[in-house]
């Protein structure tokens, strides 16, 4: 979201004669889009604007967006008296204004409780030109007791289908092949429309629009997983049999005390309907180890989970006390350390099974979407498959934004390797 939410910052400076650089020492405005889900994201704020601070030149502006600037406002600009803009979440439309203002020598700290109830729509510089975020709904409505986002990023806003479709044709008609619909929780698209409609709708319009030939979603949450969606995933050939399904716990008594609003035998039931509807489908997931009270056995049974449900991947976090959330103030935090040793074992476990998991694709030809050049191997190019995995194969960039199929031929548990199959 935020890296989509960095592209629109790009649209609309782009309205007031800014351009991008790459090079930190020639801008005259820096923003930082930042990130509030973890302690250690927030950290980074200060420090990098520390090293702005450093290195900018005379005249140039700073401005901070994104959830910590939602979350600290004024206080931004009185911890960091070299901060010129502080703009929240809910207002990135006015970004164009704000800046011009603070051109003019004002520090300004603006914030919005809420989104218009008229969603502006924002101009947008892509950085890629083949895949595409769009976002389908802004905020979340449940109160997890560990999760700061209901606080800074507010209650569930769905944009319209025609707007969404206008930019989806607009994308198809610039050559786009693949759309990733965003929302902290995308699961619950269109509840809020008249008249309701739900994310399965979204995903069988956008799939009459030939040019686009892959549809994925992030991230849901298994409440709002309904049938509809997963069937309109199984009939709409574009969209990627890909299921990022965040259960957070494998333990009931745990997902009670975050509030997560399902058990685990839940959790079971909405994945069986996926593996039973899309056999091939890859379900990932996301992981909290080290909630306030977790016992070494609850701690256990997540790693359990993860066993039994054969998780193609896992985020995999040591839980952070947020401010404004109720398990912060807990009394039985689990001692770092803990929390860190649970961790180490967590991440061996789920890399055992993405292992196992990717070796099911050995042998076989993947239809791969080509990203860009390996990081590790300047001779491969890197993609993803349409179950989201990452494929690396011997190629140049001509291949950088097509689709291919490639043979997989090795397998470790973040990626797949291959040949390409002419
Ligand atoms: S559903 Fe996700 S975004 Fe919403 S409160 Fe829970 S963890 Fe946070």
């Amino acid at each position: 979201m935020n890296k989509s939410d960095s592209e629109h910052m790009l649209g609309l400076l782009d309205e007031i004669g800014y351009a991008q650089t790459d090079n930190e020492k020639n801008a005259d405005l820096m923003i930082l889009n930042t990130c509030a889900i973890r302690e250690g994201a927030e950290d980074k704020v200060f420090s990098y604007l520390g090293h702005w601070n450093k290195h900018k030149r005379d005249g140039t502006l700073i401005a901070v967006g994104g959830c910590v600037a939602q979350d600290m406002g004024e206080d931004l600009l009185k911890r960091c008296s070299y901060v010129n803009l502080v703009f929240g979440t809910h207002n990135l439309h006015r970004l164009p204004d704000l800046v011009l203002q603070a051109e003019k020598g004002e520090r300004i700290a603006e914030l919005f409780t809420e989104l218009p109830d008229d969603l502006p729509e924002t101009p947008v510089i892509r950085q890629n030109d083949f895949s595409a975020w769009v976002s389908v709904i802004y905020g979340c409505d449940y109160n997890c007791t560990y999760c700061i986002v209901p606080y800074v990023r507010g209650r569930e806003k769905s944009r319209t289908p025609d707007v969404i479709l206008q930019e989806i044709n607009e994308l198809a008609n610039a050559g786009y092949k693949e759309v990733t619909l965003l929302g902290q929780n995308v699961t619950a698209y269109g509840h809020d429309l008249d008249p309701v409609r739900h994310l399965g709708h979204l995903i069988e319009m956008i799939g009459e629009q030939d040019a686009i030939r892959r549809i994925r979603f992030l991230t849901g949450h298994p409440r709002d997983l309904n049938p509809e969606i997963i069937d309109a995933v199984a009939k709409v050939p574009s969209a990627c049999e890909y299921f990022h399904l965040p259960i957070q716990a494998g333990d009931d008594r745990t997902l009670r005390r975050m509030a997560r609003g399902y058990n685990v035998d839940f959790y079971r039931k909405v994945a069986s309907q996926v593996r039973d509807r899309i056999p091939d489908a890859a379900l990932t997931s996301d992981l909290i180890v080290g909630f306030p009270g977790e016992t070494d056995q609850e701690f256990m049974n997540t790693v359990n989970l993860v066993e039994e449900m054969c998780f193609d991947a896992v985020n995999t976090a040591a839980y952070s006390p947020r401010p404004h959330t109720p398990a912060a103030n807990w009394p039985d935090q689990v001692p770092e350390e803990v929390k860190n040793e649970r961790l180490r074992f967590l991440n061996t476990v789920v890399s055992e099974v993405s292992h196992r998991r990717n070796k099911r694709c050995l042998d076989t030809v993947c239809e791969v979407l080509v990203e860009g050049r390996s990081q590790r191997n300047p001779e491969r190019v890197s993609g993803r498959t349409r179950t989201n995995k990452i494929v690396n194969f011997v190629g140049d960039d001509s291949l950088i934004g097509k689709l291919v199929n490639v043979r997989i031929e090795a397998a470790n548990p973040w990626a797949l390797r291959g040949s390409l199959v002419s």
